[in-house]
């Protein structure tokens, strides 16, 4: 039987929440399923920590992180901290230590759920960022600051090697699909360095995969596709600032950032992958006992594919479908529900 490690990471804000709720939800699922087990660890690493020891990730403790089968992470950001401190602390480190250059942002109707796009209109999109370079490598300065002659750069990186291996991961995913069918997000008509290469890499990638059917739209042209004309996407593969910001679009779309769930995942499996729902700690919030925890549900059901646990996986996908479909919803998705409530809900089917 296989014994999972999981490193359970809340965070701040509603991450410290939802994270909870995951690891019961998860935890009664493997009870039921009795044919894998998971162990999980809890790390305190947030903005508390940051605050106290100056620190979010103590000594040592990413390569701590390198035994774990896979990181169950909350979210990060508080009033006390600069949002760029805290994401830099904690979350970007480990997707950047860990090679975790594929972000998998899944986005749908769930039963139930309605979206705020005209009715009929289907949302099953596979968003994929991203997630070691581009916008977010963090190259660049500041120098004469604070005097009228500052100067800021914040320079994109697109390497070949990160360019060509998420655009095969993206169409290695869009293969899977019905559709087959993959967006290429752009900008290179504005950006001809980095965006041109990210275009060519993608059409040399494209000669690979001839039964997958390719498309290119610019970022502003594709959010009104996604608005207007959601049924012709599928899967789309953006940039790291690109994808970011489309999957929160995505996420709206699909009824509440409170569903979206990701995957950060390092494909080759030499490092753990991380899993954590696309919303942040929603500091208005915090402590009233409302989060939404569908959607760490959801990244509790990637985290489960991602380990070989298929049949867990469909299992849970299907509580919390039943879940939504049942309208017992938290209050971002119009309704009166508590984390507690639909909690229990999605553990009273698993132990059915
Ligand atoms: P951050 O800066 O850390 O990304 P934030 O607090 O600015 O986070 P989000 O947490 O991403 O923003 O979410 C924006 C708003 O969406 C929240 O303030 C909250 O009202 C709502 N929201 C997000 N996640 C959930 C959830 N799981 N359940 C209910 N509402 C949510």
């Amino acid at each position: 039987m296989n014994n999972y490690k999981i490193a359970a990471i809340p965070g701040d804000g509603i991450g410290v929440e939802v994270i909870a709720a995951g690891v019961e939800v998860l935890q009664a699922l493997a009870a039921k399923c009795g044919t894998f087990g998971l162990e999980f660890a809890h790390f305190d690493w947030g903005s508390e920590r940051y605050l106290r020891e100056g620190q979010y990730i103590p000594e040592g403790g990413l390569a701590s992180l390198k035994a774990f089968d896979a990181i169950f992470f909350g979210a990060v950001g508080s009033q006390e901290v600069p949002d760029h401190v805290s994401l830099w602390g904690l979350r970007l480190p480990i997707c950047q230590g860990f090679d975790q250059y594929a972000n998998v942002r899944p986005a749908r109707v769930l039963p139930g759920v309605t979206s705020p796009l005209a009715k009929g209109k289907a949302i099953d999109w596979v968003i994929v960022r991203e997630n070691s370079e581009g916008e977010y490598a963090g190259s660049g300065g500041r120098v004469h600051q604070g005097l009228p002659i500052e100067v800021a750069t914040e320079v994109s990186t697109f390497t070949r090697v990160g360019v060509e291996r998420i655009h095969r991961f993206a169409f290695e995913l869009a293969r899977t699909r019905p559709a087959k069918h993959l967006t290429l997000v752009t900008k290179s008509n504005a950006q001809r360095h980095g965006m041109v290469l990210w275009d060519e890499v993608f059409a040399e990638v494209a000669k690979d995969y001839p039964d997958v059917r390719t498309t290119r739209e610019l970022v502003d042209a594709v959010t009104t596709t996604m608005v207007l004309k959601p049924e012709q996407l599928d899967v789309v593969v953006a940039t790291n600032l690109h994808a970011d910001i489309l999957s929160d679009l995505a996420a709206a779309l699909s009824g509440s950032l409170g569903i979206a769930p990701t995957a950060n995942l390092n494909p080759s499996r030499e490092f753990p992958s991380m899993f954590e729902p696309i919303h942040g700690s929603a500091f208005d919030i915090t402590g009233k006992g409302v989060a939404n925890p569908i959607a760490t549900f959801w990244t509790a059901v990637m985290m489960l594919e991602h380990l070989g646990e298929a049949a867990a996986a469909r299992e849970l996908m299907a509580a919390i479908e039943a879940v939504t479909e049942s309208g017992l919803h938290t209050p971002d998705l119009g309704g009166k529900a508590t984390t507690r409530e639909v909690t229990d809900a999605v553990l009273a089917l698993i132990r059915r």
